[in-house]
């Protein structure tokens, strides 16, 4: 927990709920991963958190952008980043939106079929182009679907294709899962990025790069191994795959980079049952589904949750938010603990909140404000 979030929300005047991110963590984490990974760049997953404070510090820290879309590319180059530190890596893109970034001096895009390919020849003349391939996502506990990769036969055609229309056959793509806790996932996907090299290689073009995207995890209420320990598996996987001809190797940790560094306060509404002898207890916070706590969508990321009664007896309650919208539930398939004693009116603290909240908060459904953000 930190020290500068708990003493900023104590000094708080404002009313409702909001993010506070640590910016000192934010540093403690690029610096995990550059220790780890000391050949490789980082490329923050901007979508996991894109504050301009939290871009400004990472950008001054030397890391690089994985942007999803032109508004993207336009906060990192806010920040004073060279538009050579950019990677559109969203394999969705309209051609217009390409031909935009290519005019920002952008160069390196992701691509996963032909089609994608030649919007690219067309606008992005000479630009580099990486293949994303399909992932299983098995250990992810927010694991990605099929809809972006292809398979890792098909890859050296659509890469083969980029060449024979003048871009850079530059490398390979995957993203193991978010939130992935088995340190193998990356040992498969690197093991299908050097079978496409070797593919490719047999056609004569020789590829440099393999981004191996994001997946880090942050502790949420289950324990994970430390970057330390990805960084060990991750480079071992590599000298397995590819020998002692090392590919340019790149990371794109969002939730890994500032899942931890953030913390919400949020207030309860309600405590109530369902009927006199109902054995759970409803707890309403002034925070839901809604409005930066999507992704508790299927009960996938169970956050850890402070209250001013911890100590206290415990029984478990279902979580919901404050909308009037049914889905507004966060974990009813499995209950959560909580003081007996909690008590309406109670601030709860909700922790790791650092990635993917802020801007998975609607503008203001039901009437709502979006989730009001402190970078510290
Ligand atoms: C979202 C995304 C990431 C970040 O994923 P995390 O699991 O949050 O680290 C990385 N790369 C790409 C292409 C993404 O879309």
């Amino acid at each position: 927990m930190s020290e500068r979030i708990l003493d900023f929300l104590r000094r708080r005047q404002t009313d409702g709920p909001c993010v506070v991110v640590d910016l000192d963590i934010v540093r403690d984490n690029y610096a995990a991963f550059a220790n780890a990974l000391p050949d490789t760049s980082v490329y923050y997953a901007i979508k996991a958190n894109p504050a301009p404070e939290v871009l400004n510090l990472l950008h001054e820290l030397g890391s690089s952008f994985d942007c999803a879309s032109v508004g993207e590319i336009e906060m990192v180059l806010a920040t004073g980043a060279a538009a050579s530190r950019i990677s559109y890596g969203n394999t969705i893109k309209k051609e217009r939106d390409i031909a935009r970034a290519y005019a920002l001096g952008v160069r390196l895009f992701a691509v996963d079929c032909v089609e994608e390919v030649e919007k690219i020849a067309r606008v992005a003349t000479g630009s580099r182009v990486f293949c994303r391939v399909l992932c299983d996502g098995i250990g992810a506990e927010w694991p990605l679907s099929r809809k972006f990769g292809c398979d890792p036969a098909m890859a050296p055609d659509v890469l083969e294709r980029a060449h024979c229309l003048g871009l850079e056959a530059y490398g390979v793509s995957f993203h193991v899962g978010s939130q992935q806790a088995n340190l193998w996932a990356w040992d498969l996907a690197l093991g299908m990025a050097a079978d496409v090299f070797n593919e490719m290689s047999r056609r004569g073009i020789e590829l440099k790069m393999v981004n191996m995207g994001g997946g880090f995890p942050t502790r949420y209420l289950k324990d994970v191994p430390g970057v330390p320990s990805y960084g060990e598996a991750i480079f071992h996987a590599l000298t397995k795959h590819f020998g002692n001809r090392l590919p340019i190797t790149i990371v794109e940790p969002g939730r890994g980079m500032v899942g931890n560094a953030g913390m919400i306060e949020a207030e309860v509404v309600l405590i109530s049952r369902k009927s006199s002898d109902d054995e759970l207890r409803w707890v309403y916070l002034d925070i839901g589904k809604f409005h930066g706590l999507a992704e508790t969508m299927d009960e996938a990321i169970r956050y850890p949750i402070r209250t001013p009664k911890d100590g206290d007896e415990t029984a478990p309650c279902i979580l919901a938010g404050p909308t009037c919208d049914s889905v507004d539930v966060m974990y009813e398939k499995t209950p959560y603990e909580l003081p007996v004693s909690l008590s309406i009116g109670d601030k709860v603290l909700i922790e790791a909140c650092g990635a993917y909240t802020t801007t998975y908060s609607t503008v203001g459904f039901n009437g709502f404000a979006p989730l009001a953000s402190h970078v510290i």
